[in-house]
């Protein structure tokens, strides 16, 4: 079969791969002039440094299958991402953990005394969370809560942490030990020579054509068998339901000679402070020499219409819409919808890749046993 695939990022590049292993033929467009999506890196002209061009980009999984498909297509380098935050002119280190808590409560707790610490300052009346604020409550208290979390998210999601989903705050852990791995899957790493040339080897195959600075248009449809669309969703039926809410990030660029701090990523608590972190990229590179540095101020905003969509917000008016789109989404027959943006979710790349390669398995199957398409199905994630 022929299948047109619109976005060359993870999602688009691994089912457009599994299709062509299959015998099928794939063509992938992609409105940039590069591959890679949101993942895109490339070197920096004037350091030499691997920038991460739409902001970090860290490998984490515990899923072997997913873990052995990207290093069959590059190689990665261990890497743990190590989070430090200032807040009001102290340095802490993320996650919060047994040096986070002593440091910030001048203590010397060991892990025992240091639980009990947090549970006697720990909201208790809260039994199920309902948003981010009470999740965090309820796990860490108002101090840290304030300190670490509070701020941040403000300025990260534009709303009171109150309407924010619980799930958000999950993907942070709080460790009673010294462990200040910012992730705890098994597998982590950064690819040697950045997510780009990953994607490429994805892609590099006789029967995966992909063409570059080439929008999307309905008459396309007709050309193929099938499509995979992974835009926004609410894209594909012209927003007619009415926009489905991102934050969108600007990156103020600076070089220096040097090391400016230290460190690859340094949050920001404090909510005057006007970016959220600052990413220093050379760090995610550790086995790379370079005299000179390039770093990134990170500002988060509401995502205009001509703005890059980064994360989805599924506050409440959104998720009401996203159920519509869904509706709308399911009566479609010559389309499936695919990855972070063509399902509206929160997603780590290691997810994306499971779910492209899960979604790809559906569509062989449908093919094999002569089925109609389903456009869209989605694991459970956050
Ligand atoms: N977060 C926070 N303070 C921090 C780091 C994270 O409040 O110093 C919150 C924030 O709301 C963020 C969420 O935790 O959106 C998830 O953080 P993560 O680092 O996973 O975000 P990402 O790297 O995907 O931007």
């Amino acid at each position: 079969m022929n299948f047109l695939i619109v976005g060359a990022g993870f999602t688009g590049a691994v089912i457009g791969r599994e299709l062509v292993e299959h015998g099928h033929h794939t063509t992938i467009i992609d409105q940039r002039s590069h591959i890679a999506g949101n993942c895109y890196t490339e070197r920096d002209k004037n350091t030499n440094v691997m920038q991460h061009v739409y902001g970090p980009h860290i490998f984490h999984t515990s899923d072997e299958e997913v873990w052995n498909y990207v290093n069959k297509h590059g190689e990665f380098i261990p890497y743990i991402n190590r989070v430090k935050t200032t807040y009001q002119e102290q340095v802490y280190s993320l996650p919060i953990n047994l040096h986070t808590i002593n440091q910030f409560y001048k203590k010397a707790f060991n892990p025992v005394q240091a639980k009990e610490w947090i549970s006697s300052i720990a909201d208790k009346n809260i039994d199920e969370p309902e948003n981010f604020e009470e999740q965090a409550l309820k796990f860490v208290g108002k101090d840290l809560y304030e300190a670490f979390f509070k701020g941040y998210t403000k300025k990260q999601w534009g709303c009171d942490p109150k309407a924010l989903p619980a799930s958000i705050l999950k993907r942070l852990p709080v460790r009673f030990n010294y462990d200040d791995n910012y992730f705890s899957h098994k597998y982590q790493g950064m690819p040697k020579d950045g997510y780009t040339t990953i994607i490429e080897s994805i892609l590099k195959h006789d029967n995966i054509k992909v063409l570059l600075n080439t929008k999307f248009e309905k008459g396309l449809i007709n050309e193929f068998d099938h499509v995979i669309w992974t835009g926004q969703l609410d894209q594909w039926f012209d927003y007619r339901e009415g926009r489905l809410g991102y934050r969108t990030l600007d990156f103020e660029k600076h070089e220096a000679v040097g090391d400016y701090q230290g460190t690859a990523v340094m949050n920001y608590g404090d909510e005057r402070v006007p970016y959220t972190r600052i990413s220093e990229h050379k760090h995610f590179t550790p086995w790379e020499n370079h005299e000179k540095t390039i770093y990134f101020k990170e500002f988060s905003r509401s995502c205009g219409e001509e703005d890059i969509p980064y994360y989805p917000i599924r506050l409440v008016d959104d998720k009401v819409l996203l159920e519509k789109y869904i509706a709308l989404a399911k009566k479609e027959k010559k389309v499936t919808f695919a990855g972070r943006l063509g399902t509206y979710r929160y997603m780590d790349m290691d997810v994306t890749i499971k779910e492209a390669l899960s979604v790809s398995d559906n569509l062989l199957n449908v093919i094999k046993n002569k089925l109609n398409f389903q456009s869209f199905y989605h694991q459970e994630t956050i």
